[in-house]
């Protein structure tokens, strides 16, 4: 069995110009350190929006901090005429580890498809950058008990084709929509129930290795206060944090699971 690093993901959304970020990131990697935080053995990532790159890449490299930082959208082409796009390698550019693809957000409000993001995801692993593909259902589709199919459905759409080099970049982000930013959180079993078939899809779909090394995360309203219960299960491999993660003392803690 592979040993996956947990990863803890701050989605900062439409929050934090340029000069907030700097402090927020200050801020977390200052709690982090008086915390004694290894990073070798959870990584912790930070999600702000395209304008703050530039900063918080100046400051990750001048002060050498272990945070590390990507970007929450990413253009699936890689150059010229697309007003308003921001392609991978730009974001190499700035130094991004990470970015976000398929956000229920994006989904929602960006019509993003699953085919989409799999053309994000290609264009995030040229460019050597980790995509961290988003999936998750409805309330209507929890409701009417077909979240494991339609959750996987979205892996399989989404990573179709993909070549192992390729699933090497890829973490997966479990984030049932009506816990988005709700309040409302999946119960640890629920997290469960749906990461681990993630992985088992992930076993069926391309391969036993390639189900034991990638890591899936949950989210959906995760906090200081429910992040232990949802760690504790063996298929979690960290938390894609939304609302929690703009406050760093907040955002310190659940990296530390406390
Ligand atoms: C998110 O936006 O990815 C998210 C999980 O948000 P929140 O933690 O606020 O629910």
């Amino acid at each position: 069995m592979t040993n996956r690093i947990p990863l803890m993901a701050g989605n900062w959304k439409m929050n934090l110009d340029h000069q907030e970020a700097i402090a927020t990131v200050q801020k977390l990697a200052w709690t982090l350190k008086d915390a004694k935080h290894d990073y070798t053995a959870v990584e912790v990532v930070v999600l702000p929006p395209f304008t703050d790159l530039r900063s918080v890449q100046t400051l990750v490299d001048g002060d050498k901090l272990d945070v590390k930082y990507g970007a929450q959208d990413v253009s699936k082409h890689s150059k010229g005429a697309y007003t308003g796009e921001i392609s991978a390698t730009m974001l190499a550019k700035l130094g991004v580890s990470y970015a976000a693809v398929g956000h229920s957000e994006r989904r929602e409000y960006h019509g993003e498809t699953d085919t989409l993001v799999n053309d994000k995801v290609r264009a995030l692993s040229a460019a050597g950058i980790s995509s961290i593909v988003c999936v998750g259902e409805g309330l209507d589709v929890r409701k009417a008990g077909e979240h494991v199919p339609y959750t996987l459905a979205q892996v399989e759409a989404g990573l179709a084709g993909l070549t192992d080099e390729q699933l090497a970049t890829v973490v997966i982000a479990y984030e049932p929509v009506w816990a988005i930013g709700t309040g409302e959180v999946a119960t640890p079993e629920d997290a469960q129930e749906v990461i681990g078939a993630i992985r088992g899809k992930l076993a069926e779909q391309f391969s036993q290795d390639v189900a034991d090394r990638t890591r899936i995360l949950y989210g959906g309203s995760v906090k200081s206060s429910n992040v232990a219960e949802i760690m504790a299960k063996p298929d979690i491999d960290g938390a894609l944090v939304g609302g929690a993660s703009l406050d760093p003392e907040e955002f310190a803690k659940i990296a530390r699971f406390q």
